[in-house]
């Protein structure tokens, strides 16, 4: 059976390269032209449009930046579902907001084609060793169904519950990691401030109970002044804003997110919306004037 793969960004061409190393079958498509020449030159197999990929593959995984572009693409008016055969199963590894998820589901089902959500954490060198975190929601065939493919991306793959449930988990993830970046840069920032030395306050706190996977990958960059993405700022402030929204439906309280998200906004007005999320520094750095970088 053919795997389609929609959205060859910096996360989906690396996945979707794996698939094919994998021995899979994998057709692929990306509106930018410049994309999709990139997946030419790797040797993959290319559509000429998202219907293509519909017409002909029985499992389909979309991976593109926010869930409103997903849900247009499966179900908006001019949408590839209709193109689909029954049975089909659409995997949805895009970041998004757990409600479109639910909504997609629904729109999906009336036309007997499957839907899961399963979005990722680990960024850009996780999605290249095929060790990204997949948390995924739907219903248990389709994970059963999808779970061998899945793990040719990920290390780590998890069904976390029914449809939606994949996204309430990246949200959690993604404010836990705004919070951590803050955390780090707010640290190190009192720590510059004080006339320590922040390399070797990093190696002395790195293996005690402050160290995690964010700090061993966004201090170096912090030190290094290095914001390449990665995962960018942007990105963040639409992860930050579907955790809000979905806050306010379950009257959870957010109010460390309210303020990582005002901080990621003054950022992205700052001109660094394209920048690593580790970037957070300089927000840091302006108003504490100081320079964590050397
Ligand atoms: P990206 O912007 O690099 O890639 C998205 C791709 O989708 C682009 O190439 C774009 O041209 C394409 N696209 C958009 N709409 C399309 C459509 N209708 N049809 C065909 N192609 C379309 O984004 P990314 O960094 O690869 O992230 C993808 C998703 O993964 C996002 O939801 C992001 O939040 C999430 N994510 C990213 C990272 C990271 O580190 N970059 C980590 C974890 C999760």
């Amino acid at each position: 059976m053919k795997i389609g793969f929609i959205g060859l960004g910096i996360m989906g061409a690396p996945m979707s390269q794996n698939l094919k190393k994998a021995g899979y079958q994998v057709m692929v498509f990306d509106y930018s032209a410049n994309r999709m020449e990139m997946a030419k030159a790797a040797g993959m197999e290319l559509a000429e449009n998202s219907h293509q990929i519909a017409r002909e593959c029985g499992i389909i995984i979309t991976m593109l930046p926010d869930s409103p572009l997903v849900k247009n693409l499966l179900i908006g008016e001019n949408g590839i579902a209709k193109d689909m055969k029954t049975g089909t199963l659409v995997i949805d590894m895009t970041s998004g907001a757990p409600n479109d998820s639910r909504d997609i589901y629904a729109g999906l089902k009336k036309l007997d084609i499957h839907f899961m959500d399963a979005p990722v954490s680990g960024g850009e060198p996780m999605a290249i060793s095929g060790q990204l975190a997949i948390m995924a929601g739907g219903d248990v065939e389709d994970f059963e169904r999808a779970k061998s493919l899945l793990g040719v991306m990920g290390s780590n793959v998890t069904w976390v519950g029914s449809v939606g449930s994949g996204n309430v988990c990246k949200l959690t993830n993604q404010i836990i990691v705004a919070v951590n970046i803050a955390g780090l840069a707010e640290g190190l920032m009192l720590a510059e401030k004080a006339g320590a030395d922040t390399e070797l306050v990093f190696a002395a706190i790195q293996n005690g109970l402050a160290g995690s996977a964010v700090m061993n990958a966004k201090v170096p960059m912090m030190l290094a002044g290095d914001n390449k993405p990665g995962f960018r700022i942007d990105l963040h402030i639409k992860d930050l804003t579907n955790a809000m929204s979905t806050g306010k439906l379950f009257d959870a309280p957010m109010m460390l997110t309210a303020q990582m998200l005002e901080i990621m906004k003054d950022l992205s007005a700052e001109g660094d919306g394209s920048s690593d999320h580790s970037a957070i520094a300089k927000y840091y750095e302006r108003l504490g004037n100081a320079k964590l970088s050397k």
